[in-house]
């Protein structure tokens, strides 16, 4: 024995398991590559078009996709229905009121709505926003006033394989000669994206927001946060920001909040629920009129468009989504993902984010011109060979003509693999990995699209695509 010990090594697992068990089960269909062949057709090559039926694994969003927990179903019963003065909004007010710090709460259906109700009371033409990178639904509806959105993120955060612990950080040299060239009075809001959805589900600093509230309270602007994904920032800012290890991911948010004017959040994010939303404001007179015009178009101002129900898992989720455990496995599960494409020889964006893994689809299909939306190539072929459903966040999304009518890129071809919270399991992600397999083999024959009918805005929601012939 000569002294030593036969007792096993002490193991620690490596395995992330989710930190919950499954209750209630909602069943797919396993379907063969030639149906999803045939169903892709008939959608016209737009995954948007599917019937959920007809997709396996669904990585379209991450929002309003979440798995409500037992608190929060128990919660929709507990749903005061009231018009006016409801339970659920007091609770829901009150959960609000102390994350972000703001006094003016306004409930609205979602996160679109909320932005169409301050940026079009701040907006209009002559306006211009700025970012470090708007949010899809955020152009369109700062665009829809007449108002231009200027995006403005760290130099290279567009090259995909330039590794940053912050990419999602916005350029305050930029931003303060931007404010200075149009004037601080023609600025409607600069607005902070946490993570930084289409520019990668990257986190930004507390130091950068720091300062691009220094530069805003300096000129007067008006600065936003975008905090769809705010706990998910606040995780990487505990892990990789110096002075934060000690701070609970809630202390971190809070801070985030702390240095802002107000707050426009989708609550179909870190808010883990299927729907809601809302406008959280520190200006008075600024909060009365967003209050007139919520009345309007969404609802009093103690619903907002939304049920009692609704509200009360909002309550519920927002707590719920900055617990450690919660947090960890979320954002370990992503990675896991990422890792083993990235490993795999899979071109993404790095490093990974926080709800999605950004594949590079202009690496993936060199061969495939940006005019021949690679994104959307490689969304098909995911969805044929896997029955994965993802979301193209490139030329399709984000790209514009010029007067003659040609196409106008947008900086990055990504397609983007959003993972719903709490609904996949490690063995569902086994999967996806394993599809990817697949499709790099046969990488060289796929061939790029064509947009056979489009909308003007937002059009990669219900564009028309086909497939060119040749590659
Ligand atoms: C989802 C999202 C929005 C819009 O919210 P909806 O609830 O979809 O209307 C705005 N900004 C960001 C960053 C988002 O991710």
């Amino acid at each position: 024995m000569h002294g030593e010990t036969l007792a096993p090594k002490k193991m620690v697992q490596k395995t992330i398991i989710e930190p919950f068990r499954i209750k209630s089960v909602e069943p797919f269909r396993l379907s063969s590559e030639s149906e999803r062949s045939a169903f892709l057709k008939a959608a016209d090559y737009n995954p948007f078009l599917l019937s959920s039926d007809q997709v396996m694994i669904d990585l379209l969003t991450d929002s309003g996709t979440s798995a409500m927990s037992a608190n929060q179903w128990a919660g929709i019963i507990n749903g005061d229905e009231a018009y006016a003065g409801s339970r659920s909004w007091l609770k829901m007010q009150a959960v609000v009121k102390d994350l972000t710090g703001f006094e003016f709460i306004l409930p609205t259906h979602q996160g679109r709505a909320a932005e169409r109700i301050i940026y079009g009371l701040v907006g209009g033409k002559g306006k211009t926003f700025i970012s470090n990178t708007h949010f899809d639904t955020t152009r369109a509806n700062i665009e829809f006033s007449g108002a231009e959105a200027i995006d403005i993120p760290i130099e290279n955060a567009t090259d995909p394989s330039w590794i940053h612990p912050f990419k999602g950080n916005l350029n305050t040299e930029k931003l303060e000669k931007i404010i200075l060239e149009k004037g601080a009075g023609n600025v409607g809001a600069v607005i902070l994206t946490v993570t930084n959805n289409s520019g990668g589900g990257q986190p930004v600093s507390m130091a950068n927001t720091r300062e691009v509230s220094r530069i805003c309270r300096k000129h007067g602007v008006l600065f936003m946060l975008d905090c769809c994904r705010v706990a998910e920032n606040a995780y990487f800012i505990h892990l990789r920001e110096e002075g934060y290890s000690g701070k609970t991911y809630k202390e971190i948010a809070q801070e985030m909040f702390s240095l802002t004017d107000g707050a426009v959040m989708s609550a179909k994010k870190d808010a883990l629920v299927n729907m809601g939303g809302f406008l959280a404001l520190k200006d008075k007179d600024i909060a009365n009129e967003c209050k007139s015009l919520l009345i309007i178009t969404e609802g009093f101002t103690t619903y907002g468009g939304l049920s009692g129900r609704d509200m009360e898992a909002i309550a519920i989720g927002l707590e719920e989504v900055f617990d450690a455990d919660y947090l960890t496995y979320r954002m370990k599960s992503t990675a896991y993902l990422g890792d083993h494409l990235n490993k795999m020889g899979v071109p993404l964006m790095l490093p990974i984010g926080g709800h999605a893994v950004y594949i590079d689809a202009k690496q993936f299909y060199p061969h495939i011109p940006v005019d021949q939306y690679p994104g959307q190539a490689l969304a098909c072929e995911l969805y044929v060979k896997g029955g994965i459903r993802s979301v193209e966040i490139g030329s399709v999304m984000f790209g514009k003509y010029d007067s003659m009518g040609k196409l106008i890129p947008a900086s990055m071809e990504l397609v983007r693999l959003a993972i719903p919270r709490r609904v996949y399991t490690q063995s569902h992600m086994e999967y996806v990995i394993e599809t990817f397999e697949i499709l790099l083999e046969d990488r060289k024959n796929v061939r790029g699209m064509k947009i056979t009918e489009e909308p003007k805005f937002l059009r990669h929601f219900t564009a028309k695509f086909e497939k060119l012939d040749q590659v």
